[in-house]
């Protein structure tokens, strides 16, 4: 067993993005907050984020809160839940102007404003053309909310556990009181009894082979609410973003494109002109990445090979290097290649989850498809799913994600963690922890979990990825549950406590899995496509039936799905051309 040190805060947040510190940052204001997080915070994938935060600030152009909740919702092909989209988008504005007044160094207009570019699937007067909508600071927009939001929290003395991992979430009689995790450095097991718990653990792109995301990114917070019976909503959407590097998977941000770059096939042709006329290669992802597809399928992959060209060497110069300077970094870097003068290849990569934990406005978790509320419970970010990206996310929409629902969680705890009774802990708190951590150092080691990761990852990328089909859901459902079972048997080769990385690795691993699981059964469940959720079988988006959201539950040993309805308010679902 390991030694166990127990520790009280009114609020406890799990996870250090952007996300997360927005939300640390405004639980401050009203109570005593801890924020646990397994990577330094500013490593977190926020940190990543190139291109921008969507805002209709209207600085180069004109613009308005609405326009940019339309493009949300069709971007989303109608599965957004428009009551949220309309608060976010509206909040964007607000958010955006905080973070100015907090430092952030956005990239400038003539005139000193924040400055704006184009983004996939932003426009002007409800589809009439691409708008300037993205706020930036270089490529590194990420970069600098992450900093500018750590050095706040530090201002306010917010607690942070940094390297400290969440291994379980405990609850009471419905209620959630506290989290129990491990301390990377010494292996032993934090009890954190608390009123108030929000989820800010980031995606799970690492179930893919081919994917954008850190390694970090493996859905660890989703996966254990799982685990404790809370559902998880809309998990067959996972959004594919058209350009990583050939084989790398490394984003070549949209902002490429926004700044005028576009796409190639073996011919040469601009090829988006036949796929969307007037976004042309600022269509929405989803879009984007099945015409990369369809071309490859064609033929007309450079070379016959399974990827195309991204062209920037039309543009200035000093465009490439003055406002995409990271990624020309890249470029240069893993491939050899001068943007200015080259072709870059690219194909389409995993990017992100737009299902996970289901929350309201309030960002408060969901216990089920009714609405009811876990008392104590919060998420926001990535890994929540309020819905505000339906089946398929706009760029620049989780960074304002993040924030405007990192905020609103923040302050919700703020208003309730003071004035909350404590919950009482659960007898042996620490005790279904001890146990999982027990069984891995029981079992047997050696390379076994690294052959289960890479099967996972190849089978998600071959049948749960931008196109689907009966026959390979069915096939990924049963190879991950093999999987599964297979990962029961697996254990440490490294039994040592202190800074025992392979302890997390293989507790990643579980999660996955498990995830891949729930995302591969929910997509063999929908019969339509819509969004990032391509069925060859079933090729168009079916309002009558499916237009709802799945909540899908862990009961026994068995996937249990549920569905509820989209809230709709302003914009009836339309046929989706850009
Ligand atoms: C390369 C790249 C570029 C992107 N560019 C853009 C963009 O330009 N615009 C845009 O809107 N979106 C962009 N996105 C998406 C966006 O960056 C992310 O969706 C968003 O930053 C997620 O923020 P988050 O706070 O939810 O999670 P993250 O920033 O991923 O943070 C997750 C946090 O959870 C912690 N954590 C996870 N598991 C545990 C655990 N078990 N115990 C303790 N802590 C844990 C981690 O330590 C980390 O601090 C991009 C994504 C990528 C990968």
């Amino acid at each position: 067993m390991r030694p166990v040190v127990r520790h009280q805060y009114d609020a406890v947040i799990v996870g250090a993005g952007g996300a997360g510190l927005m939300a640390a940052l405004e639980a401050s204001k009203g109570c005593r907050v801890a924020v646990v997080s397994k990577l330094y915070p500013t490593r977190s994938h926020t940190g990543t984020a190139q291109g921008g935060i969507g805002a209709a600030l209207g600085n180069r152009e004109p613009d308005n809160w609405e326009w940019h909740m339309f493009d949300t919702v069709k971007g989303g092909d109608y599965l957004v839940d428009q009551d949220a989209a309309e608060f976010m988008c509206k909040e964007a504005i607000r958010v955006v102007y905080e973070l100015e007044h907090m430092g952030l160094p956005f990239n400038r207009t003539p005139e000193g404003k924040i400055d704006q570019r184009k983004f996939g699937g932003h426009t002007k007067e409800f589809g009439k053309g691409p708008v300037q909508r993205s706020c930036f600071a270089a490529d590194r927009t990420g970069h600098m909310i992450l900093q500018t939001l750590y050095q706040q929290c530090i201002k306010r003395q917010v607690t942070f556990f940094d390297e400290y991992r969440l291994v379980d979430v405990l609850m009471r009689e419905g209620r959630c009181c506290g989290v129990v995790a491990l301390c990377l450095a010494t292996g032993e097991l934090h009890v954190i009894h608390a009123k108030a718990v929000l989820m800010a653990t980031g995606g799970f792109g690492r179930m893919y082979k081919v994917t954008s995301n850190a390694h970090t990114l493996t859905g660890d917070g989703c996966a254990i609410l799982w685990r404790r019976g809370l559902p998880l909503e809309d998990m067959e959407f996972f959004q594919f973003h058209p350009t990583g590097i050939y084989k790398l998977g490394i984003l070549i941000t949209e902002g490429a494109r926004g700044e005028g770059g576009v796409l190639r096939n073996r011919t040469g042709e601009r090829f988006m002109e036949r796929y969307a006329p007037t976004l042309l290669d600022l269509a929405p992802r989803d879009m984007v990445s099945r015409a990369v597809h369809q071309e490859i399928r064609a033929g007309r992959g450079i070379d016959g090979k399974d990827y195309v060209h991204l062209d920037l060497t039309h543009l200035d110069r000093r465009v490439i290097e003055e406002k995409l300077p990271d990624i020309t970094d890249f470029v240069r870097t893993y491939l050899g290649l001068d943007p200015v003068r080259e072709l870059i290849p690219i194909q389409p990569t995993a990017h992100y989850a737009m299902g996970g934990i289901p929350t309201n406005l309030n960002a408060e978790v969901l216990a089920d498809e009714q609405g009811r509320v876990v008392p104590g419970l919060y998420a926001a970010g990535e890994c929540a799913c309020v819905s505000v990206h339906g089946a398929n996310r706009l760029g620049t929409n989780s960074l304002v994600d993040i924030v405007v629902f990192g905020n609103r969680g923040g302050q919700r705890i703020a208003e309730w963690a003071p004035k909350a009774e404590w919950a009482a802990l659960p007898d042996d708190p620490e005790g279904s922890a001890q146990e999982q951590l027990a069984r891995l150092e029981a079992n047997r080691g050696g390379d076994e979990a690294a052959r289960l990761r890479a099967e996972m990852q190849q089978v998600m990328m071959d049948d749960v990825g931008v196109f689907r089909i009966h026959a390979g859901l069915q096939e990924a459902c049963e190879r991950v549950n093999r999987l599964r079972a297979a990962y029961q048997g697996v254990g440490l080769s490294d039994k040592g406590r202190r800074f025992n990385t392979e302890v997390e690795e293989l507790l990643e691993l579980g999660g996955l899995l498990d995830l891949a699981w729930v995302t591969a059964t929910a997509a063999l469940a929908r019969q339509e496509s819509r969004g990032g959720h391509s069925r060859e079988d079933f090729p168009n988006r079916d309002d009558a039936k499916w237009l709802k959201h799945s909540m899908a539950s862990l009961r026994g040993d068995a996937v249990q799905l549920a569905y509820k309805p989209v809230t709709i308010t302003r914009f009836q679902p339309q046929e989706r051309k850009y």
